[in-house]
């Protein structure tokens, strides 16, 4: 059912007030309008600058309603005197942000007259870009959200911008691509999208798709806490992780039209647990690539901010765009960062948090748009539970450091993509390396390429083996100060996610030597010793 038939339905069905969340004015004016000549209603709409006006054909101002106080006045009058009434009021948000008293008991007064039948076909449309929900109101208010524009919107938008700037037909063509191009735009902002074409290169056809994905980029961008993404990294380029790889390559026919057809669900997602530097974010990037689909990146610290129920919007926004741009992946990045406040949510953000997350694992557990959640996490103590229970995402990952073959490949991988340099040593000398890194992530082996390059090049000659095994033995891994966290989270994953990487993990020197002091007679019996087991 689709946003006008869901409105026209909550007016048939008497609700006193619906709550419309969304910058989308004209398509909300435009869907009252709808729902006003379907229901029979007279259609009023308010707003601070220009008061009260009939939406008819001769649209005309209305006496004595221009304060917002004035309405409720206003709206009694019309009840009494039967009349079928749609009220629009657009952007009334600001006197409930406020929690002006009088207002909040005005609309609630007006909600029970209408529970009571005092009033009867009579109904309250409030069209805001936030959700402002006073508890008193909560039970008497229809929270709905306007979705974005869809194809067949966008289409009359793009007609529009062809009108108005007076385009040729032949300059004009009216592609499903393109269309599909600006997707994940609101009204106005794909209003300019085509506009700016148009004015750079006069016309709109196939040609100008990047400029309105750069377009879209920027609004994206703009968004605050999403950041579209052009991956380039491919499956080949994440060394290791061959389970990982295997269960997406599987799931990769799953967003198909035959595989829907077939009645296969699209995947909901993944989470990725592990070490910061392992190639979680890598993996998200090579999946998009590899499935051709967009790729969001979702900032869950940036969502938290602003005024009360901000971050409930931003973070509905937020989906809101990646639905609309379905089917892609949306990488959220170090999720556990959004989730830190959790244990204090109730004493210290009002629960914020814990609201922003419950509307995300809702989400999570019923989306039916095609939208693939990577979530990628460095600290697995900071998860809320809910996010590790079962069905929230197919799988959960854990990508542990690389072994000493995943560590060959990874370290050829980065010297490949130098100009090839894979090719200048021997297997037995890579071998070599990769024995002599032990402990290290990918982006450490990543950085040991560079700086073997950065040694080589200063002396002006071609990079040896040398380079790269003095480079290593002058980093100090993060393994080698994290090791307790290695090991809790070791213990920790055991039976509760899935290792990424089939090899079974090596042992570091410093995990080694707390294993052995474990098994020193007088210790080893102690039931107390927290890494026993
Ligand atoms: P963080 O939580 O810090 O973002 P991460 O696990 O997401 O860590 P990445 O950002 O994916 O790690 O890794 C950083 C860089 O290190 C990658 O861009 C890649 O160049 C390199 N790298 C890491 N792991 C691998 C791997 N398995 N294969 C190839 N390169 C890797």
């Amino acid at each position: 059912m689709d946003f006008r038939d869901q409105l026209k339905l909550n007016v048939k069905a008497g609700a006193p007030i619906v709550q419309v969340v969304s910058h989308e004015t004209l398509r909300v004016r435009a869907a009252c309008s709808w729902v006003a000549d379907q229901v029979g209603y007279d259609l009023y709409r308010w707003n601070r600058t220009r008061g009260m006006t009939l939406c008819s054909g001769d649209s005309r101002p209305e006496e004595g309603a221009e304060q917002a106080q004035e309405i409720f006045e206003w709206l009694s009058e019309k009840a009494q005197s039967r009349e079928k009434v749609l009220l629009l009021l657009e952007d009334f948000h600001p006197d409930l942000l406020d929690r002006q008293p009088e207002t909040i008991s005005r609309l609630r007064n007006f909600a029970i007259s209408v529970a009571m039948r005092d009033i009867s076909h009579c109904c309250i449309v409030m069209s805001q870009p936030v959700q402002v929900l006073p508890p008193e109101l909560e039970k008497d208010v229809q929270v709905m959200q306007m979705p974005l524009p869809g194809l067949k919107d966008l289409k009359m938008l793009m007609r529009q911008a062809c009108q108005t700037f007076e385009l040729p037909e032949r300059e004009y063509h009216e592609s499903p691509r393109l269309l599909e191009a600006a997707l994940g735009l609101s009204t106005s902002e794909a209003q300019l999208a085509f506009a700016r074409a148009i004015a750079e290169k006069g016309r709109l056809t196939e040609s100008e798709i990047p400029l309105i994905v750069a377009q879209k980029e920027q609004v994206i961008r703009k968004s605050g806490n999403l950041e579209y993404f052009q991956p380039s990294s491919s499956m080949d380029d994440i060394g290791g992780l061959d389970r990982l790889k295997e269960w997406l390559e599987r799931r990769k026919a799953a967003f198909t039209e035959e595989a829907r057809d077939y009645g296969l669900e699209a995947p909901r997602g993944v989470l990725l647990l592990g070490l910061p530097g392992t190639g979680k974010s890598l993996a998200a990037k090579a999946v998009a690539n590899a499935w051709q689909l967009p790729l969001l990146r979702l900032d869950m610290g940036r969502v938290y901010g602003g005024i009360v129920g901000q971050s409930e919007d931003n973070m509905r926004r937020a989906l809101s765009i990646a639905e609309t741009l379905s089917p892609c992946v949306l990488w959220i990045d170090e999720i556990e960062k959004g989730l830190s406040g959790m244990q204090s949510s109730g004493s210290t953000d009002g629960g914020t948090t814990a609201r922003v997350l419950g509307s995300f694992l809702t989400w999570l557990q019923e989306k039916d748009k095609p939208v693939f959640v990577v979530a990628t996490a460095n600290h697995i103590a900071q998860l809320p539970p809910e996010l590790l229970r079962k069905g929230r995402v197919d799988e959960i990952f854990f990508v542990d450091l690389p072994v000493e073959v995943d560590r060959l490949e990874i370290l050829k991988i980065h010297l490949r993509s130098r100009g090839g340099r894979d090719q200048a040593f021997t297997e037995a000398e890579l071998l070599e390396l990769a024995k002599q890194a032990k402990g290290f992530t990918g982006a450490e082996l990543e950085e040991v390429v560079k700086e073997g390059l950065f040694r080589s090049f200063s002396d002006g000659r071609a990079l040896a083996k040398n380079d790269l095994s003095d480079a290593i033995a002058a980093t100090s891994p993060l393994s080698q100060t994290m090791h307790e966290l290695i090991r809790d989270t070791r213990k920790w994953v055991k039976g509760r996610a899935v290792t990424a990487s089939s090899a079974p993990p090596e042992v570091l020197e410093g995990l080694r030597s707390e294993q052995k002091r474990l098994r020193l007679p007088q210790e080893g019996e102690n039931p107390f010793l927290e890494t026993q087991g």
